[in-house]
């Protein structure tokens, strides 16, 4: 039961939409982080993420159903959702992708919404309908799915309104920097809990949660239920007249080798994902020397991080199937991006056993973001006791006692080419020049 303030740990989806629900219903709440929003360290901090609702996962497919509404309508979120749609690129041979992607529009359809989806096929099929792909060389048999219902969130705009929203509240209080900054959690005889932090001064609160992404692990002792995984992503320049011709085109994601978005509209930067290749940081878990884990660097502090070099021909090609024009752009503002993967993909949001007030929401699997507007109730539900036993089932505490660390790779729908790669053999991008980002 929430009772009295609540300490939260982390100002990144999960934190800042808990103390949404915490002060609608009048509780207290303080937040601390080590950067003030959009921190460099939430992997929301970025351009624009996919909003979409084919889930093969009920779970997931009604909380978004219901989160769609508010990236709709809620002006808090509707003002950096952009409901621009998503072609979805299937590849030829994978079945667990093709079936996954089935599921998830059947299961739509079941529930009455997704009734515009579009099915085609090759080339041809989209060039009318899409005329920035007049130049696709898509096979002719290959599978072209488009969803008008869906879109994009600029997220890191999403963290600073939320944020903004939140900081003029009178029962919401910030700290950042050393004393935002959490390395550990302490007990106290009578199993409540304090957040220590860099400066040494320790935070507390009758309720306390945890929502720190991919660095959970490193405040709190997991027991080997997440490891964070790193995502990549880079930018090309549009030029005026390239902008003019991509700025209201749909995200369009191809599973087998990355995906793109709309142009920013500021600075008409486009941002580009790489499929197929995630990483790892294996180092020795911070609360068990026999285990491993894996844990983040981020970007911020390791510049150097950028994206595999061998990648960028993948980059290229993605860019020469769809949009050749574009294909010989400058890749920068290349960075490594962290989430904190759990099995299943699925949150693990729970109460932390052994502590009398301690309580986790972590595991965000990568794909979060577009329950940023409703996913705070269901943290709080947990808190009190009142979370669906279904949902509670996933999301639920489970030690997991294997030798290895959560793969994600390993997903029968993820289209992996070059699996989880750990970080120290990667060779990186050099980029030179000044980042415009
Ligand atoms: C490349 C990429 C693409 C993605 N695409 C999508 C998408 O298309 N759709 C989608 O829904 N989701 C997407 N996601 C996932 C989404 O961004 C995450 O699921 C979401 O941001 C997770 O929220 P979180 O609150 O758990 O963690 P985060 O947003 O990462 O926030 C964690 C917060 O904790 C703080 N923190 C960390 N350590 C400490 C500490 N020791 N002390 C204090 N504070 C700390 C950080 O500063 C940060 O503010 C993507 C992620 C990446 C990286």
């Amino acid at each position: 039961m929430v009772d009295g303030p609540v300490l939260i740990v982390g100002c990144g989806v999960f934190g800042l939409s808990t103390a949404l629900a915490l002060i609608k219903q009048g509780h207290y709440v303080h937040i601390i982080d080590k950067y003030e929003p959009p921190s460099p360290w939430s992997a929301a901090n970025d351009f624009n993420k996919i909003i979409r609702c084919e889930y093969n996962d009920p779970i997931y497919l009604d909380m978004s159903i219901e989160a769609l509404k508010l990236w709709r309508n809620d002006p808090l979120f509707n003002r950096s959702y952009n409901e621009c749609g998503r072609i979805l690129i299937t590849p030829l041979r994978h079945k667990g992708r093709i079936e996954f992607e089935q599921q998830g529009i059947k299961l739509l359809q079941d529930k009455g919404e997704g009734k515009r989806f579009e099915v085609s096929r090759g080339r041809e099929s989209i060039t009318e309908k899409f005329s920035f792909l007049s130049r696709n060389t898509i096979p002719f048999d290959q599978e072209v799915k488009f969803n008008p219902e869906s879109g994009l969130g600029r997220s890191g705009q999403t963290l600073i309104d939320v944020y903004s929203f939140l900081a003029s509240h009178p029962k919401v209080r910030f700290t950042f920097g050393d004393a935002g900054y959490a390395v550990g959690v302490q007990r106290y005889t009578d199993g409540q809990v304090g957040v220590i932090t860099k400066s040494g001064f320790v935070h507390s609160a009758s309720t306390v949660l945890v929502s720190s992404g991919a660095n959970t692990g490193s405040i709190l002792d997991l027991q080997n239920q997440q490891s964070a995984t790193g995502l990549f992503v880079t930018h090309i320049q549009l030029t005026e007249s390239e902008f003019l011709k991509y700025r209201d085109i749909p995200v369009l994601f191809d599973a087998e080798m990355g995906y793109f978005f709309p142009p920013d509209e500021g600075s008409k930067i486009m941002k580009i994902c790489l499929s197929g290749i995630r990483s790892s940081r294996i180092v020795p878990d911070p609360f068990d020397s026999e285990r491993e884990a894996s844990l983040p660097r981020f970007h911020n502090e390791y510049p150097q991080d950028t994206i595999p070099e061998n990648c960028v021909s993948s980059l290229k090609a993605l860019l020469q199937k769809y949009t050749p024009e574009l294909a010989n752009h400058q890749f920068f503002g290349s960075k490594i991006c962290w989430i904190g993967d759990r099995e299943g993909s699925h949150f693990l949001i729970d109460k932390v056993p052994g502590y009398g007030n301690l309580y986790v929401a972590t595991g965000d699997s990568g794909h979060a973001y577009k329950f940023f507007p409703v996913i705070g109730n269901y943290i709080v539900q947990m808190i009190d006791g009142s979370l669906d036993d279904k949902i509670a089932f996933f999301w639920k505490w489970k030690p997991r006692n294997a030798p290895d660390i959560v793969d994600a790779s390993a997903a029968s729908w993820r289209v992996s080419k070059l699996g989880t790669i750990d970080i120290e053999k990667i060779v990186f991008l050099k980029e030179f020049g000044v980042s415009k980002l």
